[in-house]
């Protein structure tokens, strides 16, 4: 099991499973340091495995994606491998704009190379030649150390025309997003890459269908190919046996707001709110708790009564809550809320690409709803007001082209259901 910050933890157990193995025991700028640290044994072993034998591993580890979806890896990666339509692409997302999210600066900081193995590998078992990671423009300290690993790793043969001599060709190339939350939808993204504006398309067809120019495309994000690589290293059954039925592994926390030692933070599926919390050092200043939003802007508040909630898939559908990218950002009872969830509601204003009506004019309608209930100026009455979050709520949800439509009034109607806002305005 794992349990640490990204400053402070001793190297794990060989045994376990931990994506931050690695976080301060390397010099990232080294492939000498990296390989010593076990570095590209897994992509050895993935040659020695073959494509249908990573997907058959990554299917027995079951592990479904960590960008907020939760969709089983090794499907997307088997629809792209056995489409007939080449040339087969592979896209690492790392385009972190989730407010609250730092987890992929993290990572690509102090452990870059990760990265690029887990990604050949990807493109190994997904018959792709080429491969891009898409990186938030906001991190220039990351691209470099990315940028510098690929040619360290080209040079050394672990990309390039013949991987390692094992008779396949891949190599990497970084793009850079310019600031748009969007761009982060996988869609958009590919828009991005092939140089148009960062819209979202419809889906179907999914990316494995139609994706990066019109190819059969997988796109993961950095906490799904960084597991991919512990996955290789302990088995796919063991990696399994971690976590629980139906969410296995482990999830990495981004903790901030009024915690003591916030941070990044990796733990076993299956912990609760709690134990996460307490795990930062608990709520700062030992204040009481008043909120807790889980999951980001895109995500929900919770109340102090789902502490004991285990942060698993199903434990947080469960409670309609979601663990989207992994944000705990906790609030004592000094927090100004009306603010907090104003800003949020600029936030989706601002970044809705406006394609869509429902998106478009929904997210300026939450806007301007949500500053006259915290200006005590409701139109008609707050009951009114709240049925017509309602109702703009539910159409986003159904009729938005993309998720950032469809989870940008989620915040705001958790707000509501807690009575943090609306209930004696
Ligand atoms: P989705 O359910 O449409 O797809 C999830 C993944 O599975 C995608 O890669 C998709 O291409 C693939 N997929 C789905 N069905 C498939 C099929 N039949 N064949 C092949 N591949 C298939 O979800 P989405 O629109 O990609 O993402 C929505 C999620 O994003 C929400 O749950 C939200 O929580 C999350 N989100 C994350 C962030 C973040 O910063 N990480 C920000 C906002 C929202
Ligand atoms: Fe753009 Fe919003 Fe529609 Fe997504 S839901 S395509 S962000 S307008």
């Amino acid at each position: 099991s794992a349990d640490s910050t990204q400053a402070t933890a001793p190297a794990p157990a060989a045994g376990t499973v931990s994506l931050l193995r690695r976080l301060d025991h390397i010099d990232p700028s080294s492939l000498g340091s990296y390989r010593a640290a076990g570095g590209y044994e897994m992509l050895r072993r993935a040659i020695t495995l073959g494509p249908q034998g990573i997907i058959r591993e990554v299917r027995d580890a079951k592990l479904m994606g960590r960008g907020g979806a939760a969709f089983p890896t090794h499907i997307k990666w088997d629809a792209v491998a056995g489409n007939p339509v080449r040339p087969h692409y592979v896209v690492c997302n790392a385009d972190e704009s989730e407010p609250g999210t730092f987890k992929d600066r993290v990572m690509l900081e102090a452990d870059p190379y990760a990265l690029v193995e887990a990604l050949t590998i990807m493109g190994h078992a997904c018959g792709a030649e080429q491969g891009y990671i898409y990186i938030r423009g906001e991190y220039p300290t990351a691209e470099a150390r990315l940028a510098h690993a690929i040619g360290q790793a080209r040079a050394h043969g672990f990309l390039g025309a013949d991987v390692l001599g094992a008779g396949f060709a891949f190599d990497i190339e970084i793009r850079r997003g310019a600031g748009a939350y969007i761009a982060g939808e996988e869609t958009a993204l590919i828009n991005s890459i092939e140089g148009k504006r960062a819209e979202p398309r419809n889906k179907p067809p999914f990316p494995a269908q139609s994706g990066l120019f019109g190819k059969p495309t997988a796109v993961n994000n950095v906490e799904t190919l960084l597991s991919v690589l512990e996955i290789l290293r302990v088995g796919g059954p063991a990696f399994a046996a971690v976590g629980t039925e139906a969410s296995t592994g482990t999830r990495l926390f981004c903790l901030s707001g009024c915690v003591a030692v916030p941070g990044l933070y990796e733990y076993d599926f299956g912990v609760t709110l709690r134990d996460v919390i307490d795990g930062a050092g608990g709520v700062a200043g030992g204040r009481p708790l008043r909120a807790v939003l889980l999951g980001g802007a895109a995500g929900v508040f919770v109340g102090p009564e789902a502490l004991d909630m285990p942060l698993t898939f199903e434990g947080v559908r469960a409670a309609g809550a979601t663990l989207g990218s992994g944000v705990v950002l906790v609030l004592d009872d000094t927090v100004d809320l009306t603010a907090l969830l104003r800003r949020i509601t600029q936030f989706f204003r601002d970044e809705s690409c406006g394609q869509c009506v429902p998106c478009r004019v929904g997210t300026v309608r939450q806007e301007e709803l949500v500053a006259r209930l915290v200006s005590g100026t409701p139109l008609g009455s707050v009951t009114s007001e709240l049925a017509l979050l309602s109702d703009i709520g539910s159409v986003a949800r159904d009729a938005s082209i993309c998720g950032l439509g469809q989870t940008a009034l989620s915040a705001v109607e958790s707000a509501v259901k807690l009575g943090l806002i609306g209930a004696d305005s």
